[in-house]
């Protein structure tokens, strides 16, 4: 048996990051950029108005106060998206609105509040009352603050937010240069299986796997492609497998432990090469990688269990690394935070337990609570949780009110 760091670092070392292709910017969220973004211009291109009111040159309003207002002609008005005509000199103003460029001559704003433009009855007005001193450069955006011209605005290796994407939205980027996304193929294995749109036959159940790997697949941002239901005969698994060699990554689930038709490790002896079968870890324990070869290629792959909530949790601590390897990205962990346990939590053959949990917070503490039952075949045990508790290899149970660590897999602030 190896451990789960020990698993982890042969399937990272199998997997390479991906080539680049160009996109438009919105596909591209969660993909990293593969190239240093330049701004060409500047962020605002103007000077400009950060609220509605009037642009003066702060000079003007020296002295005023609510009781003795300074008193300006209003030489016309600007609103977002104009070119401002009129000059502003001492004691003119231009009715100005946020975002409009700051006429020539202006160096700040004053905002409607602090004008009596509310009292004043006739429009257009002519004249506008200032009723305080205000600073240079009030409310004043200027030309470049956000990003100047010629910036590094966002630098290679970047993954990409919904802020970054906004960020080369505003420099005028329509396409972008980022890792592409790994395409995963995904084999379930087993007799028993049915597809879910076929009617049920007794002794049948419904390929789920395909499903939750899949839609892990697409969270983590991957393209998965789905190759069905291979039955337990080597001819069959043979041929789906060779499907999945235009891929970046397979993944089978099923068929790796020691049953007697768990065929997926012989015909990975033949069409390729295993790296392990156990990992010091429950559920989960067996575990199969290696490469498949064919058509010139060499496809990683990771046999995951059948059972469904052993094939999510080997897909999140092997699979989701290795697919965010793929895609660019540095961190490959989810958060782990401490909690307060709230179940008692056995480990009793000295493998790491992860067991499902829901965590909650409770002023500055999380508490963690195991969800019941916990058979790896529960997979509504897998919707009442948010987390996975760890129970490490060394240590027998982890009592009532004791810490533990928590690998949270929904996690707000991720
Ligand atoms: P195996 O690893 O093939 O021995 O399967 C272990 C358990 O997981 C068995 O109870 C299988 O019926 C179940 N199982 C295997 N594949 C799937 C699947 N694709 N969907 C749902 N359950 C599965
Ligand atoms: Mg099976």
């Amino acid at each position: 048996m190896i451990s789960v760091e020990q698993a982890l670092e042969k399937v990272l070392s199998y997997v390479e990051v991906l080539g680049r292709e160009e996109k438009p910017i919105l596909e591209c969220l969660g993909q990293v950029l593969d190239e240093d973004v330049y701004s060409p211009l500047n962020v605002p291109p103007l000077d400009n108005a950060a609220m509605d009111g009037y642009a003066l040159q702060a000079e003007s309003s020296r002295g005023a106060t609510e009781s003795s207002p300074a008193i300006l002609d209003v030489i016309g008005e600007v609103s977002a998206g104009a070119l401002p005509e009129q000059v502003v000199r001492p004691g003119t103003a231009v009715r100005i609105m946020t975002g409009a460029p700051l006429p020539r001559g202006a160096d700040s704003v004053v905002k409607f509040e602090d004008t009596d433009e509310a009292l004043r009855s006739r429009h257009p007005i002519s004249k506008i009352g200032i009723l305080k001193e205000i600073a240079k450069g009030l409310n004043v955006r200027r030309a470049g603050e956000d990003i100047s011209r010629g910036q590094l605005v966002l630098e290679k290796g970047t993954p990409l937010r919904p802020q970054e994407i906004g960020v080369l939205a505003s420099i005028g980027k329509t396409t972008v240069a980022v890792i592409r996304r790994p395409v995963v193929a995904i084999l379930a294995t087993g007799d028993e299986l049915v597809e879910i749109d076929q009617p049920l036959p007794q002794g049948k159940i419904y390929n789920s796997n395909s499903f939750s790997l899949a839609a892990q697949v697409i969270r983590y941002g991957g393209i998965p492609k789905i190759l069905g239901i291979a039955p337990d005969r080597e001819k069959e698994i043979e041929a789906k497998i060779r499907q999945a060699l235009d891929s970046d990554l397979l993944l089978t689930s099923g068929g790796v432990s020691m049953g007697q038709y768990d065929l997926v490790k012989d015909v990975l002896a033949k069409q390729g090469e295993i790296s392990f079968w156990t990992v010091r870890m429950k559920p989960g324990k067996p575990l199969a990688f290696g490469l498949i070869y064919g058509d010139g290629r060499r496809v990683p792959h990771l046999g995951l269990p059948g059972n469904p909530v052993s094939s999510m949790i080997t897909f999140e601590l092997f699979a989701r690394p290795a697919i965010l390897k793929m895609m660019g990205k540095k961190n490959l962990s989810k958060p782990m935070i401490e909690a307060v346990s709230e179940s008692r939590m056995e480990n009793t053959d000295g493998r790491r337990v992860y067991a499902r949990v829901m965590v909650r917070r409770e002023g500055d503490r999380y508490f963690a609570r195991v969800t019941a039952p916990q058979g790896s075949g529960i997979l509504t045990s897998m919707t009442r949780a948010n987390g996975l508790a760890i129970v490490p290899e060394d240590i027998a149970a982890i009592a009532e009110g004791e810490t533990v660590q928590v690998l949270m897999l929904d996690w707000s602030e991720e």
